[in-house]
This record gives structure tokens, C-alpha cells and sequence, in this order.
């Protein structure tokens, strides 16, 4: 919001200044002379300002279509929160979390960047980014209307291939990444404790109780 007030604010001083070129200021005779210098600086400012949520949006439009093949909801829509939007956010402690109703999927402050950093190197395997990965599978499960957080969690790693080829990550990446969250990220899950015990279930595992059987699930054979 403050990005888009300052691409306002200065491309209003930009028009403001080409106008009085034109016609003069109240009290003058005539147009005042355009100053080149300003009317770029100026233009060049709003530019700038209106980069970094344009970007933003580009990106959720992007995370929303591959939202939306991953999980088959029509109406599955990301969300990108601003720090102001994690700040009034009554679900911020969660680093994301989907409406089931609506199809809202929502990244917090700093989840999208993340994703969006890892996806021009997904080969450096960062650990943040393959997490930034699985969430944006889980979330995407959720909006198909499953709630219980260890099958959710299980479904998306079953397609953390498909979520992250959705995302455009080379397969050997996408398979590395995978198996770095299944067998390392989410097994610690089960020994944190916690609030992170919800999300594990000794079940999601290759032809136990939640394996789906997918031929593209990450534990199949390539
Ligand atoms: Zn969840």
C-alpha cells in the first residue's frame, strides 16, 4: 500500500509538473518551462515505487494459476501479505493458511519472497526454500477442503513433484528437494514436538494408511 501511495504521489508531481507547462500557475501569465531533470526524476521515482508490489502481484497471479492445477479448485486464489497485512493477521504465526470456503491462500511476510528467490536457484537445495515449496502444496490441499493438518501435510508430499514442477523447478532439483523435506525437514517434526507433532503422521510413508498411490508421488521410482 505505502509503494503504490509513493508511485501516486510522485507521479502526480511528474503530470503536475507537464500540466504547468502548459497552462500557467494561478498568478502567472505564462506556462511555466518544463524542468527535464525533475519530470524524470519524478517519473523515475513512481517507477520505482510501483515496481516491488507489481512484481508482488505478478508473482501471486503466477502462485494462483499453478494453485489451481495443483489442486483443482476453480476459485483457489495466493496471496502475498505485506508486512502490514501479516502485522493485523490473526492467523501471523502460521507462515501460511488457506480458507477452506473462499479458495484464500495466504503466504506471510517474508514466504513469498522466499519461494520466489529459491525458484531462481532451486538447485542450492535451501532449506527455506524447499520449505516455501511443500507450503505452497499444503495450502493447496487445504482449499480441496481436507482440515486434519497430518493428512494435508502427507498429501502435499505426495505431489511435492507436481507442486514443484507447477513452480517450474528442473526434476533432479525437484526430487532433491522432496526428499530433503520428507526424510529430514519432516521427520524432525515428529521429535520437535508440539504443534509440530500435528502436522506428522507415521502413516504417510510409502504403502502405509495415507499413501495414495500416485504414479507421480514423490516416493515412486522415476
Ligand atoms: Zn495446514
Amino acid at each position: 500500500m505505502l509503494w503504490w501511495l509513493g508511485a501516486a504521489l510522485f507521479l502526480w508531481l511528474a503530470l503536475r509538473e507537464v500540466y504547468y507547462g502548459f497552462v500557467p500557475k494561478p498568478g502567472f501569465a505564462e506556462p511555466q518551462k518544463i524542468f527535464g531533470p525533475y519530470l524524470v526524476v519524478t517519473l523515475a521515482l513512481a517507477c520505482a515505487c510501483a515496481y516491488p508490489p507489481l512484481r508482488t502481484w505478478r508473482f501471486e497471479q503466477f502462485l494462483t494459476r499453478q494453485a489451481r492445477i495443483l489442486s483443482g479448485v476453480e476459485q483457489a486464489k495466493v496471496h502475498c501479505n505485506t508486512f502490514f497485512d501479516t502485522a493485523v493477521d490473526p492467523m501471523a504465526l502460521a507462515s501460511g493458511h488457506a480458507d477452506f470456503e473462499s479458495g484464500r491462500i495466504v503466504f506471510q511476510k517474508p514466504w513469498c519472497s522466499v519461494l520466489r528467490r529459491y525458484l531462481r536457484h532451486p538447485e542450492k537445495l535451501d532449506r527455506e526454500g524447499i520449505i516455501s515449496v511443500q507450503m505452497f502444496a499444503h495450502e493447496a490441499m487445504h482449499v480441496r477442503g481436507e482440515r486434519n493438518e497430518a493428512v494435508t501435510e502427507c498429501q502435499a508430499i505426495q505431489r511435492y513433484l507436481r507442486a514443484a514442477r507447477l513452480l517450474g523447478i528442473p526434476e533432479a532439483s525437484a526430487r532433491a528437494g522432496g526428499m530433503l523435506y520428507y526424510q529430514s525437514l519432516y521427520q524432525q517434526r515428529q521429535q520437535i514436538g508440539g504443534m509440530q507433532a500435528a502436522y506428522y503422521s507415521d502413516q504417510c510413508a510409502p504403502g502405509k494408511r495415507l499413501d495414495e498411490r500416485l504414479p507421480d508421488s514423490l516416493w515412486a521410482s522415476p
